[in-house]
């Protein structure tokens, strides 16, 4: 009987736990951490005023609730707080959500801390045209269990080397994180006009997913 009631506990509050989202123009105390994180310069091919800074409730790998913080294009906040409420309710842990501004804005480290984020006015990974990233409508999410594979197959970041081969193995954070085929996070970017770079042939970058943009 004791044990039919702890349970009855559990359950009630994890359906009293709630997501909430909240989007925002960006205010001058974020604007100051972009600029001084380096993450949006002047000649960037979006300005401030069009993009959107959302924070939004994320299941951690600890299977807490947290607080993230995400800078996407305006365009794409609603379908963005939308995807990650989804995401939430369906359990998927995220390692952390923080603005890349604070790795100064160095994707290298963001990747290395395992961040999911979004916006980085930068160029595409071994390129120099502008990546959909810096439009805020590409976002990567646990990094280094969904690591980005080069055209020779080589994974940057030594702590990935384990996710090359894509599949779930068990029913830890680490494991449910990795983005396979089919997987509900596919579908639900997928729903909304994303792609996603694991569907990608000549390179694979599991972590990313974007919204075509016109360039
Ligand atoms: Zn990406």
């Amino acid at each position: 009987m004791k044990k039919t009631l702890l349970l009855l506990t559990a359950t009630s509050s994890l359906l009293l736990a709630a997501y909430t989202a909240h989007t925002a123009k960006i205010t001058p105390a974020v604007k100051k951490r972009v600029l001084k994180g380096g993450s949006w310069h002047r000649g960037c091919p979006v300005p401030l005023s069009n993009l959107r800074y959302l924070t939004m409730t994320y299941r951690g790998f600890d299977g807490r609730d947290h607080r993230g913080e995400m800078i996407v294009h305006a365009s794409v906040a609603q379908e963005i707080t939308q995807i990650f409420g989804e995401l939430y309710r369906s359990d998927y842990p995220i390692r952390k959500m923080r603005l890349v501004s604070d790795y100064r804005a160095s994707d290298f480290a963001s990747i290395e801390a395992d961040n999911t984020s979004a916006f980085n006015c930068r160029a595409v990974t071994g390129g120099t045209k502008w990546s959909n990233h810096s439009y805020g409508k590409a976002i990567d999410i646990n990094p280094l269990e969904n690591p980005y594979i080069s055209r020779s197959g080589k994974i940057a970041h030594k702590r990935s080397l384990q996710y090359r081969i894509r599949k779930h193995k068990s029913s830890a954070s680490t494991d449910r994180a990795v983005i396979v085929k089919g997987d509900t996070i596919v579908h639900l970017f997928k729903q909304k006009g994303w792609r996603w770079g694991g569907d990608w042939h000549s390179i694979k970058d599991y972590q990313h997913f974007d919204k075509p943009v016109r360039k």
